[in-house]
């Protein structure tokens, strides 16, 4: 068995049109372990739902360079028939918009079953049953609510089913892009504890993309921050819950802006200006423009990822 489960090598995705080129995913290297949880984190437009699309190779107008390995496959090199038949089974997503992810014309329990029935034809009707009677176990819903049509659900349950499908043949790595933005805040809490008790049951990493640092640094083992198509730093959570580690200026903004439950009254500061257009990204590094210790350095030389205390960190007050 591999190592790793996902291995990103130098991934790069442009976005391509007849007029013009877009880049959206910049030379981004990571590695993901067995059983571990790698938290996405970057404001809209980062790149983040971007990398997790290129990954499921799920991108049809843009050009993807670099390696994409999953338990020692090489992605990029599939034809569309292998393709098929190793996602969902080694390596599946689960999408941010429940409603859209979910075919509105059929029940529940008829998603789940020819999602089983097309991956593992051998399975018997009753096999499919007793598996989505184990899904609906893992996701906490009462099975004869898979009776239903995705609108007859709410939007807490829909996602649970989202997530239920993406597990339901047992990969080895699950990409979730934002599956509680949508959701309120009871609702979010009890699904975060609902995905950590079925991953700690069944093992799987999770790729878990969010805007939400605080979040993510709760679910998480290891935390990247995306910017401008990179990832600018790679933390373990537990440094990112730390107080006194050492952090990119980006991180330490997004740090900044969590709103904190404690005696001392604290002024939440969001991060001034907007993310780059990333049509028209200027030499330097990326950030410089927001960023509060900017150097002459900045704004002509881009810094690498390199190692850190906390990690890795691409920015030159480090190196
Ligand atoms: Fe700020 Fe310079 Fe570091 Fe970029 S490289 S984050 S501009 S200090």
């Amino acid at each position: 068995m591999a190592s790793n489960v996902l291995e990103l090598d130098d991934l790069t995705v442009t976005y391509v049109s007849r007029t013009r080129r877009v880049p959206a995913v910049r030379n981004v290297t990571l590695a993901v372990k067995p059983h571990e949880i790698v938290g996405l984190v970057g404001e809209s437009g980062s790149g983040k739902s971007t990398l997790a699309f290129a990954i499921m190779r799920l991108l049809t107008n843009a050009e993807v360079g670099g390696q994409i390995r999953v338990v020692g496959q090489n992605m990029l090199a599939m034809d569309p028939e292998d393709l098929r038949r190793f996602r969902w089974k080694t390596i599946s997503m689960a999408f941010q918009s429940a409603m859209n992810a979910l075919n509105p014309v059929m029940t529940v329990q008829r998603q789940i079953a020819d999602t089983l029935k097309y991956h593992q034809p051998h399975l018997s009707d009753e096999q499919v049953r007793q598996r989505i009677r184990e899904l609906a176990d893992m996701v906490r819903i009462d099975p004869a609510r898979f009776q239903s049509y995705p609108h007859e659900l709410s939007g807490g349950m829909r996602q649970r089913v989202v997530i239920a499908i993406a597990i339901a043949l047992r990969p080895n790595v699950v990409i979730m892009d934002e599956p509680t933005t949508a959701l309120d805040v009871v609702v979010q809490r009890s699904l975060l504890e609902n995905i950590t008790a079925i991953q700690a049951q069944t093992g799987f990493s999770i790729v878990f993309i969010s805007h939400d640092l605080s979040l993510v640094t709760e679910l998480a083992d290891r935390i990247a921050i995306m910017y401008a198509g990179r990832i600018v730093e790679l933390t373990a959570a537990s440094a990112a819950a730390d107080p006194g580690a050492r952090h990119h200026p980006y991180t330490q903004g997004l740090l900044a802006a969590i709103p904190r439950l404690s005696d001392e009254t604290v002024v939440i500061r969001g991060i001034p200006g907007n993310p780059p257009d990333m049509a028209r990204l200027a030499p330097g590094c990326p950030f410089a423009p927001r960023c509060p210790q900017r150097m002459d350095r900045c704004l002509n030389e881009e810094p690498a990822l390199r190692p850190a205390e906390t990690g890795q960190i691409a920015c030159h007050l480090f190196h």
